[in-house]
C-alpha cells in the first residue's frame, strides 16, 4: 500500500504535468473508484472545464484544488488504496488494465486512475481553510508539512497502552505511516513495535519525533518504496528506490545490517512486524 513518501513522490509529479491545466472531461468506467458518490455524474459533470490551481497532500491522500474561475472552489480528493496508481499518458498511447477514471487534459494528455484491487477512491469534496479538502481536517499531524508539531503529537503516545506500532498507524495523531514505514521508523528508532506507548521514555519519545521525518524525508529523496509485486509505480510507471534502504520489512530470516542477529516477522493484530530483537528494546 503507497504510504507518505509514495504519495508525495506524486504529488510533486503530479504538479508538474497538471499546474495550470484544464481538465476538459472526465470518464469513469468503474462506479467503485467513485463509490461516495451515487452516481458518478455527480463526480465528473463538476470536473469538466475545471483549471488545476494546486495539488496538496496529507498523510495518504492527494487534495487537487480546481475550479472555473478565478480562485479553486472544489477539492478533488484520491487515496490509492492497496494499489491505487496515477498515471501519465498521451491521447494516442494503449491504456493499461484497470484505468478505471480518465481525465481528458488539455494538451491531448491523460491522466489515469488505475487500480486493479479497487480498494483506492477519488471523490469531490469541499475546500476546507487550510486549502485542502474539508474531510482531510480529521487527519493528524502531517510529519513533512507541519515538522514542528510532531514531537508535541508523540507527546499523545505516552498516555497510551497501546503498542506503539498501532499508535503510529493511528492516522488521527501522526497521518501518512503505514505498516512498512512503521517498521523501518521504529528499527531506526530502535524500539520494539510492541511497547505500550506509555513505556516509552522522554528520550525514546524525542528519539522517534526525529526518526519520524528523517525516515519518510529520505525514503521521499528516493521516490519511494516498490516491493516485489511492484504495484506502487510512479506517474510514469517508474519505480521508487527507497526499498532498497529498508533495514527491517521485508527482510525476514535475513542478517541485520547493525548487529548480525536475524531479522523477525512476528504476526500480531491481523498484521506481520519486522524486527531485529538485539537492536530494537
Ligand atoms: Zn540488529
Amino acid at each position: 500500500m503507497p504510504e507518505l513518501p509514495e504519495i508525495e513522490t506524486l504529488r510533486r509529479d503530479l504538479s508538474d504535468l497538471l499546474l495550470a491545466r484544464t481538465i476538459k472531461s472526465v470518464t469513469v468506467r468503474h462506479q467503485r473508484s467513485v463509490r461516495a458518490h451515487a452516481f458518478s455524474d455527480e463526480f465528473s459533470e463538476p470536473l469538466a472545464g475545471c483549471v488545476v490551481y494546486e495539488v496538496f497532500r496529507k498523510g495518504k491522500f492527494l487534495s487537487i484544488a480546481v475550479g472555473h474561475g478565478a480562485s479553486p472552489d472544489l477539492a478533488l480528493v484520491a487515496h490509492m488504496g492497496m494499489s491505487g496508481q496515477i498515471r501519465s499518458f498521451s491521447m494516442y498511447d494503449s491504456l493499461p488494465k484497470h484505468a478505471h477514471i480518465w481525465f481528458e487534459l488539455s494538451g491531448d494528455s491523460l491522466m489515469v486512475f488505475v487500480d486493479p484491487r479497487t480498494f483506492g477512491q477519488m471523490y469531490l469534496d469541499e475546500l476546507g481553510s487550510s486549502g485542502m479538502a474539508a474531510s482531510l481536517g480529521r487527519l493528524g499531524v502531517d510529519p513533512l508539512n507541519e515538522p514542528g508539531l510532531v514531537r508535541q503529537a508523540v507527546k499523545r503516545f505516552s498516555s497510551s497502552s497501546v503498542g506503539i506500532k498501532w499508535l503510529l498507524l493511528d492516522q488521527t495523531i501522526v497521518c501518512g505511516i503505514g505498516n512498512m514505514y512503521a517498521d523501518e521508523i521504529l528499527f531506526h528508532a530502535g524500539i520494539r513495535f510492541d511497547r505500550p506507548g506509555s513505556s516509552l521514555s522522554e528520550s525514546e519519545l524525542d528519539v522517534l519525533s526525529k526518526t519520524i521525518p528523517a525516515v519518510l524525508s529520505e525514503a521521499v529523496a528516493l521516490r519511494g518504496s516498490s516491493l516485489k509485486d511492484l504495484q506502487y509505480r510512479d506517474v510514469h510507471g517508474a519505480i521508487g528506490g527507497y526499498q532498497k534502504m529498508h533495514l527491517a520489512y521485508g527482510r525476514e530470516g535475513m542478517d541485520c545490517l547493525r548487529c548480525g542477529q536475524k531479522i523477525e516477522r512476528v504476526f500480531a493484530n491481523g498484521r506481520s512486524s519486522y524486527l531485529c530483537r538485539s537492536c530494537q528494546r
